[in-house]
């Protein structure tokens, strides 16, 4: 039987339209919205091209947003003073530094500059921490783990028991989202591997998955026979592989590719995820979740 296609651009629109009514709801009982700002250092168009959708999806939501650029050349000193006038500016809940930021400015001392409180992409050591103890200490868990943990949740796939393989052990998907699925919660006990680039005979590692987690950026690395019949895929890969003309606009675009074989994949997993459309369009949504919860939080109508 064909896969079942998990599609995040559908769940991304369940979530969003939620997060619009509350954000009314918030906004008619306190007189108050959730206050995101983007900071973006320099012209760099793959990072531009994210903060025009982060900026036009919290503007369709109602939120404040303000989009801050900056020169490439912006001190490491500057920076950090634009992140304390925004840590103390009480309409914003959410801080948000695009990334990659240039050579001269260290990423680590900048993230770190971020008030944990308002740390939206949940990259904060604060906020890994809380992470890592799980359940009621979580505040803001990183958006694209948490955008795949609500696909899983939301296909109805049981993670309870489940042998989970996550393929990559970055600190922005891999760790976090192998962390958040064996935790002791009923979205999550399952038994976790992380594989990467030093683990032996990868293949039979991903064989042996009921959920099946790629991450890794090479395209193509999972191929149709290390997938177990009836499987979960979930592809977190987005590869350049090309470019073609738009039908829609015309325009030159990139072909992308994700870290699975799709096509021959969904004629032997239970449920997958395509690339592009799959968790992509989710990590946008967690951001804005994320920024609502933070409200939520400091008006005391949720609790972390
Ligand atoms: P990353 O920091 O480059 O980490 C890649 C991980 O995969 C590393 O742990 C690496 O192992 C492992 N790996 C690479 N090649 C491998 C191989 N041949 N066999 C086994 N393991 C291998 O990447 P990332 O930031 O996690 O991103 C991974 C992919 O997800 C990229 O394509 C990225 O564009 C995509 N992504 C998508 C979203 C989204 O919103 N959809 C968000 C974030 C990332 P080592 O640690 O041993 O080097």
């Amino acid at each position: 039987m064909a896969a079942k296609i998990i599609k995040g651009i559908d769940i991304r629109e369940e979530i969003l339209s939620d997060i619009r009514k509350e954000v009314q709801e918030i906004k008619a009982e306190y007189g108050l919205v959730p206050g995101l700002t983007t900071i973006l250092v320099g012209d760099n168009p793959a990072s531009l091209s994210y903060v025009t959708l982060k900026v036009e999806t919290a503007n369709s939501l109602g939120f404040k947003e303000v989009q801050d650029s900056q020169p490439t050349d912006i001190s490491e000193e500057d920076l950090l003073s634009l992140i304390a006038k925004y840590n103390n500016d009480p309409t914003i809940h959410g801080i948000l530094v695009q990334l990659p930021l240039p050579e001269h400015i260290d990423e680590k001392k900048v993230l770190y500059a971020i008030d944990p409180d308002k740390d939206v992409d949940g990259f904060h050591p604060i906020n890994i921490g809380r992470l890592m103890l799980g359940g009621s200490e979580v505040k803001f868990p990183p958006c694209t783990p948490a955008g795949i943990q609500e696909m899983i949740i939301r296909a109805g796939v049981n993670t309870d028991g489940a042998e989970v393989v996550v393929v990559g052990r970055s600190n922005i998907v891999g760790k976090p989202i192998a962390n958040m699925l064996l935790q002791k919660d009923p979205h999550a006990n399952a038994t976790v591997t992380v594989v990467h680039t030093h683990t032996k005979d990868l293949a039979s590692h991903c064989r042996r998955a009921d959920i099946l987690i790629v991450a890794a950026g090479v395209p193509g690395l999972v191929s149709p026979e290390w997938i177990k019949p009836g499987a979960c895929v979930i592809d977190v890969g987005v590869n350049r592989v090309g470019e073609k003309i738009s039908e829609k606009t015309g325009k030159k675009v990139a072909v992308l590719r994700g870290d699975v074989d799709f096509e021959e994949a969904r004629k032997i997993a239970g449920a997958i995820t395509p690339v592009p459309g799959g968790v992509g369009p989710m990590t946008i949504t967690m951001l804005m979740k994320n920024t609502l919860n933070s409200l939520k939080y400091r008006l005391g109508i949720m609790q972390a």
